[in-house]
């Protein structure tokens, strides 16, 4: 029979899929011996079961009773005891950690009768009132959807009748009456008294939540699939909130935001652990626990260096203290941001605790990424407005809203400010450029959940004061209204009123050659890393690039070549009217002319091209695109036209512009005249191409260079048209002296191209696929259209979890790929074999085209550094399928 329940001394980290990543690690800590309290996990397989079906599986309960009683024979307690009773905590836990995303009841077991055997135990009926009304705002919130706000403004009104020590017993007894009251209305029902009945519905809820709109939400922008399901954790209390000597807190074994070493957290006294992740009440640095209390102080270094030692990583624990004792109640790899995500892959490689390989499964590519980003220059830069805990990294600058959905529903950059965030402002965050808050530390929602989506946070900023139904914050007596721009900075904290100019990051400016890579520790964590990559990484990285300058940036930032040089935008701007020119020639004379008139121009740009990347193959493709996309467009040349016959004027060139552009008018033009079909049907165009090129790198070995220009042909489908190009080719070759072999290759960007690769490798020095194309011409999504018409949509309903413009699709056009890959091969061993649409700098997809075995890939200059890790990455651990983002 299936199991669904594991105890925590039955389980181990390895078995997170089951176990989900809390009750993995749970099990892990307590096979380690540290103090967890005990309990047991319900699988992920139950919640499965339970999504599928809506009723839990069968037997399910009786299996959680069992495990049930050994915990109460353990412990000594029974759940329901009116003497001495025991009190249980429901968490979920997926496989991947989905910040308050999911729920928690706390207290479980508490009911009439219980109330007074708790406050018994405890010698502290304060405590035991307060707890039971914790409990039915928590079931009512989690179980029945109740608004919290309800129980929220019934406590706010005891607290303000209260005295300084806070409400006594009787006034928390009068408040779960209220709270009871509030329930039955919402409910129809009483608050259940039977223990395992609340333990029951808590399970449920915890399965139901799976599917809550702000679980599916974070799970699309995080890339987590939908069917993994969650697990349920229930566990003995343990009270934080049993006076000075308890308390609660959460730590990172090092800073997750810079990655320096150091213990650091946030620690609450007299609290249950839910008061900090929510930050209701401000917490104190983890330092002032060891005034507190220096014993448990001490105990929790010891074990947060067991733990670093045993996950070989980061780790982040939530504990809680009860009377003087220190528990355990979650640990996991902790969430970081990209800068820390390197120094601490370093440092770790520097403690011998991980190989540099490892280290390179520590970053990711979408992490470099977010490091190039820019930040504040702020030379001159006025007083900042306030200063709040810079909670994740970055520099933002919007228009200030106050609440998700205007965030949402915004045009341009804006930043989300909130007193705290809760996971109904998702969306909101999801949209803003940065998050302030006025409340929380660096592990309340907002930081959490701002770190793990990369977004700038700013939180605790305690200066403001937010009206949100206003629509203002002031601060002293400034006054900021909506739509205002201010500037935060989720590293110092700093927030000022307008716009900040931005600077490059040391990063980025590493990467260009202009700092030195000792120039901070993350600097040197980059280089190191990189380094790494290159030295594993068996994938090329080549940039496309279309002029002297790109081709100039792409080598230092580590290109070892162009992979493709789009020829047709060396014909635009001043040149357009010689394209003019050559598609109105009237007979071959004009426009032999024309393409005279071209040659030299080409020539030059190419000499350039070649000069930067000296040594270092060029690709160059002859011209793609539509002639007409070189004249003015149908309705602007209409409207001259009339305009001038309005006039009674000669519309003179306009007029012969606009026959042509008649002419050439296609209904479909991504599949008509473009690509190999232009090069055979207008006599001379890629002849002058080939020419240039030649003539250039001949100009170049005269000049002592070293140039390895590659001639690449587009759209071939059928190995007659890659054929004929390339004879042409080759005779325009033979007659250039002094040029260098130049191959003669094709992209292979249509689906015909890739079912017949063998034939066509017969005819190819190399291939290149155009993966743009061929995602275009795979699915028949125009490419120019699908993503801003019904991609949301698609998205939406999970037809694809991202879009195949971005990463490529392994299984369709992916197929194509391998195929034309290992026909290709067999035909031409040794073939070349490179990438060169956008997904050549998409570090999900570097990581397929590591694996499909192409020689290399090729990216936009400011991508190579990221393709170049992704490649390393790929090196040591191929990961086809798994995200490079979690
Ligand atoms: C491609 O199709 O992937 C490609 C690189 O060519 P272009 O984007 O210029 O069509
Ligand atoms: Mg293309």
């Amino acid at each position: 029979m299936a199991r669904y329940v594991y105890d925590f001394i039955e389980g181990d980290r390895s078995r997170a899929d089951v176990l989900g990543g809390k009750g993995a690690n749970l099990a892990e800590m307590t096979r380690l011996g540290l103090p967890v309290p005990p309990g047991f996990t319900v699988t992920t397989d139950a919640c499965r079961a339970y999504l599928a079906t809506g009723a839990p599986p069968a037997g399910l309960f009786e299996e959680v009773n069992a495990h049930l009683r050994e915990i109460e024979a353990r412990l000594d307690r029974r759940l329901g005891d009116p003497v001495d009773p025991l009190l249980l905590a429901v968490r979920s836990g997926g496989r991947y950690s989905m910040p308050g995303m999911m729920e928690t009841i706390l207290d479980i077991g508490l009911n009439d009768a219980t109330v007074g055997g708790l406050a018994a135990r405890s010698g502290d009926e304060r405590f035991a009132w307060d707890s039971y009304r914790r409990l039915i705002q928590m079931f009512g919130h989690t179980v029945h959807d109740i608004p919290p706000e309800e129980f929220a403004h019934e406590l706010a009104a005891v607290r303000a009748t209260a005295g300084p020590a806070g409400p006594s017993a009787g006034q928390l007894r009068d408040l779960v009456d209220t709270y009871k009251k509030i329930f039955a209305r919402h409910v129809g029902h009483d608050f259940p008294q039977a223990p395992h009945e609340q333990l029951f519905l808590a399970i449920r809820s915890v399965f139901a939540s799976w599917n809550s709109e702000r679980a599916r939400i974070y799970r699309r922008q995080e890339r987590i699939p939908d069917d993994l399901g969650t697990a349920v954790n229930v566990m003995a209390m343990v009270f934080g909130n049993l006076g000075p000597d308890s308390g609660t807190g959460v730590a990172f074994t090092r800073d997750p935001a810079t990655g320096a070493p150091g213990v650091y957290g946030d620690y609450l006294a007299d609290a249950q652990g839910e008061d900090v992740v929510a930050g209701i009440r401000n917490t104190v640095p983890l330092a002032e626990l060891g005034r507190l209390d220096p014993v448990s102080f001490r105990r929790l270094g010891e074990i947060m260096a067991t733990l670093e030692r045993h996950y070989r990583d980061l780790c982040d624990i939530e504990f809680t203290i009860e009377r003087g004792r220190l528990w355990m109640l979650q640990t996991r790899v902790g969430k970081r941001t990209a800068a820390a995500a390197f120094v601490i892959a370093a440092q770790l490689v520097d403690e011998g605790l991980i190989t540099a390989d490892e280290a390179l499964t520590r970053v990711t590519g979408a992490q470099l990424a977010q490091l190039m980003f820019p930040a504040f220059d702020l030379t001159g830069a006025p007083e900042p407005l306030a200063v709040g805990v810079g909670a994740s990294p970055g520099a933002a600058v919007g228009r200030v809203v106050f609440d998700s959905a205007a965030a949402a529903a915004a045009t341009g950059p804006v930043i989300l400010v909130r007193r705290e965030t809760n996971p109904d402002d998702l969306p909101g965050m999801i949209a803003a450029a940065g998050v302030l808050t006025s409340r929380g530390g660096k592990t309340s929602h907002a930081a959490v959940v701002a770190r793990g989506m990369g977004r700038t946070c700013v939180c605790g900023a305690e200066a403001l004061r937010i009206d949100s139904e206003r629509g203002e914050v002031a601060v002293g007596d400034r006054v900021v209204r909506a739509g205002e721009v201010i500037s935060i900075d989720g590293d110092s904290g700093r927030i000022w009123l307008g716009e900040i100019p931005v600077q490059p990051s040391p990063v980025a400016r590493y990467l260009a050659g202009e700092l030195d890579a000792e120039a901070d520790p993350l600097v040197a964590a980059v280089h190191r890393l990189l380094g790494h990559a290159d030295a594993v990484r068996k994938l090329g990285v080549r940039a496309n690039a279309d002029t002297p300058r790109d081709a100039g940036r792409a080598r230092r930032l580590g290109a070892t070549g162009v992979g493709l040089c789009r020829t047709e935008h060396m014909f635009l701007g001043e040149r357009r009217s010689l394209v003019e020119r050559l598609i109105l020639a009237d007979g071959p004379a004009e426009r032999e002319a024309a393409l005279a008139a071209l040659l030299p121009l080409q020539r030059a740009d190419f000499a350039g091209i070649l000069a930067a990347m000296d040594g270092l193959p060029v690709t160059i493709r002859l011209l793609d695109p539509p002639l007409h996309e070189f004249l003015p467009p149908l309705a602007e040349l209409t409207a001259r036209v009339a305009r001038a016959e309005a006039l009674g004027e000669d519309p003179g060139r306009d007029g012969t512009l606009l026959d042509a552009v008649r002419r050439m008018h296609e209904a479909n033009p991504m599949l008509g005249l473009r690509g190999v079909r232009l090069g055979l049907v207008v006599p001379g165009l890629f002849a002058m191409q080939v020419r240039a090129v030649a003539e250039a790198a001949a100009e170049r070995v005269r000049a002592g260079g070293d140039p390895r220009p590659e001639i690449m042909v587009p759209l071939v489908g059928d190995v007659r048209e890659l054929a004929a190009v390339r004879d042409e080719a080759e005779r325009v070759l033979a007659g250039v002296d002094g040029a260098p072999e130049i191959p003669i290759g094709t992209m292979i960007e249509v689906p015909r191209a890739a079912l017949t690769a063998g034939e066509i490798a017969a005819e190819a020095h190399f291939f290149s696929f155009g993966t743009n194309d061929l995602t275009q011409t795979t699915w028949a999504f125009s490419r120019d259209d699908v993503e801003g018409s019904f991609f949301g949509a698609y998205l939406e309903r999970g037809i694809f979890p991202v879009s195949p413009f971005e990463r490529i699709d392994a299984t369709g056009v992916g197929r194509l790929i391998r195929l034309a890959v290992a026909e290709g091969r067999a035909a031409r061993p040794g073939l070349t074999v490179g990438v060169c649409g956008e997904h050549g700098g998409d570090p999900d997809s570097v990581a397929f085209f590591a694996e499909a075995g192409l020689d290399y890939v090729s990216c936009s200059p400011y991508r190579v550094p990221i393709a170049r890790l992704a490649a390393g990455r790929a090196a040591v651990a191929p990961t086809t399928g798994t995200s490079d983002s979690r």
